[in-house]
């Protein structure tokens, strides 16, 4: 990388919530860069998912871009259409919209000659001193392979692939899938009145949380700058009072058996049926997945109209499906609420570094990376939310605050240094062992779930947001070693450990 004295230029792949953040922070540092988004809009994974129910399931109020503040919510959990809006309108209002390219998936980065270059879809290619893959890590979806798939008759998504021009009135229904996204769908196409069977593998544990509605007045109070500490000291509040503390899913202890209960008394006081509730009940402790919120899907799912059913699909016939008992089930619609592949990130754009080193070789044993956002060997490429983000406990713009701040840093030594940046082995491996150290005695590592990788371990940050943000201001430019045009390692200018302000 020789800048000849010249800024630093950036390219993001994916205009989803982290690529405008990072976008935001670039304009505001005056540093060149062009997003290149595969969809053709903004949002990431509130631009792909549009299905019936969708809310955000954290405080919306944290789930703003802190230097972006609206309050405009209608629930304490927004929808997904709310969330979609913010976005776009962010991205029009900051200008950010006008560096996208849309309809354009990258299809490789290779390094060469000290830079990134980028192959578009139509083989053209562009180039950039630093790559960041702002690709979010639940967009390329699961898609089940049961027998007879290909032949049903009826119609057939993935949620995040909703069928809008489909009326469901009238229609039988059925989801397969009990993740945060099969919940939503059924509790909302139950409440609507529609004929609904909930294919239930493994039941879940599922948070009861109401979902209030925002007055018109709160609105306003929210929107008074004089009074952000006291609204961030409530929602801190009403966060412990309805999901416990953050740190029973980290370490064993009183709260976590507190916690655990309580899972039980919600679901023994919305089930009162003793064979449903039995049914209901999950083999895994609570929090050992991803949790799903609803208010009412207990309830939903006694309503008549909705049917439940227990065990795995055996296969898909043309006109419906057959469960693991045998039993036939008509229907119109398949819905697979079947989740994602959790640990693509960038994928499958091809990555290649000096060497000849791609990011196939890095993960061959599994995903891991430097503090989420770094991989060795690849100089000037960075992730956001990568492996080890703490993607179940902190809301994304708070990641993304600890993440982006220390990602600016990197950028300013590249650019005074003229060298591109990659973390060494070393601090790579050194982040790895305390996270991967700290994870037995978390819930995570009490059962398998979208965390878990192909060695077993959950790729998930085991401690507080408090020491996610910590580890960003600790951070040390020292763990990166400078690359030259050539790709060959060079030594830190300066001696010791350096570090600038954020
Ligand atoms: P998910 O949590 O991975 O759930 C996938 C579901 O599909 C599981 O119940 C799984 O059952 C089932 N499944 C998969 N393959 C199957 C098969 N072959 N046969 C039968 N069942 C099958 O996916 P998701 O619901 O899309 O949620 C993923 C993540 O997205 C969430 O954890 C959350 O982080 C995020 N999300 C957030 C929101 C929000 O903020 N509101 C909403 C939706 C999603 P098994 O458990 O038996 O494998």
């Amino acid at each position: 990388m020789d800048l000849g004295g010249r800024p630093v230029r950036v390219g993001i792949i994916g205009a989803g919530m982290s690529g405008l953040f990072l976008a935001h922070h670039l304009a505001e540092a005056g540093i060149e860069y062009q997003i290149f988004e595969k969809r053709d809009g903004v949002g990431g994974t509130w631009y792909d998912n549009t299905y019936p129910g969708l809310h955000v399931d954290v405080i919306t109020r944290s789930y703003e871009f802190p230097f972006a503040r609206k309050n405009y919510w209608s629930k304490r959990y927004a929808p997904g259409s709310e969330i979609r809006r913010y976005l776009t309108e962010f991205a029009r209002d900051e200008g950010i919209v006008r560096r996208v390219r849309f309809n354009t998936e990258v299809r490789e980065a290779m390094w060469e000659n000290g830079a990134w270059t980028l192959t578009l879809p139509d083989g053209t290619t562009e180039v950039f001193d630093v790559v960041v893959a702002a690709t979010g890590f639940l967009h390329v979806p699961k898609r089940p392979t049961f027998p007879g798939v290909e032949d049903f008759e009826g119609h057939s998504w993935h949620s995040s692939e909703w069928d809008h021009d489909v009326d469901l009135r009238g229609k039988r229904v059925g989801v397969v899938g009990t993740g945060s996204s099969g919940i939503q769908i059924v509790s909302e196409l139950g409440k609507r009145g529609h004929d609904v069977k909930h294919f239930i593998r493994t039941p879940q544990w599922i948070q009861i949380r109401q979902n209030k509605k925002i007055s018109p007045l709160e609105r306003l109070l929210l929107r008074v700058p004089a009074l952000a500490g006291y609204w961030d000291r409530r929602i801190a509040k009403l966060r412990v009072a309805t999901e416990g503390s953050e740190t029973w899913r980290l370490v064993p202890g009183a709260e976590r058996t507190v916690q655990t209960q309580r899972f039980y008394d919600e679901l023994a006081e919305a089930v009162p049926d003793p064979v449903l509730r039995e049914k209901l009940t999950p083999k895994d402790p609570p929090g050992c997945k991803r949790i799903p919120k609803s208010p009412d899907y207990y309830q939903v799912i006694q309503r008549p109209n909705v049917t439940p059913v227990f065990g795995g699909v055996q296969r898909i016939e043309p006109n419906g499906i057959v469960d693991s008992d045998g039993t036939r089930h008509e229907l119109d619609v398949i819905v697979y609420a079947t989740g994602f592949d959790p640990h693509a990130y960038m994928r499958p754009m091809e990555v290649t570094g000096p060497d000849g080193l791609t990011v196939e070789k890095i993960w061959a044993d599994g995903v891991y990376s430097y503090r989420g956002i770094g991989l060795p060997g690849m100089p000037g490429f960075f992730l956001l939310n990568g492996p080890f983000a703490p993607v179940n406990s902190v809301a994304i713009p708070t990641c993304l605050r600890d993440e982006v701040g220390f990602l600016m840093r990197l950028l300013e030594t590249m650019q005074r240094e003229g060298r591109a940046l990659a973390p060494s082995e070393e601090a790579t491996d050194a982040f790895c062992d305390t996270v991967r150290a700290a994870l037995p005695g978390t819930t995570y590592s009490l059962c398998d779930n979208w965390y878990t990788d192909k060695g077993g371990v959950p790729i998930i940050w085991p401690f507080t947001r408090q020491q996610h943000a910590d580890q960003y201001a600790d951070a040390d430019v020292a763990d990166f070693e400078r690359f030259d045009a050539r790709g060959e390692l060079g030594r830190p200018p300066a001696a010791g450990r350096h570090r600038t302000a954020s």
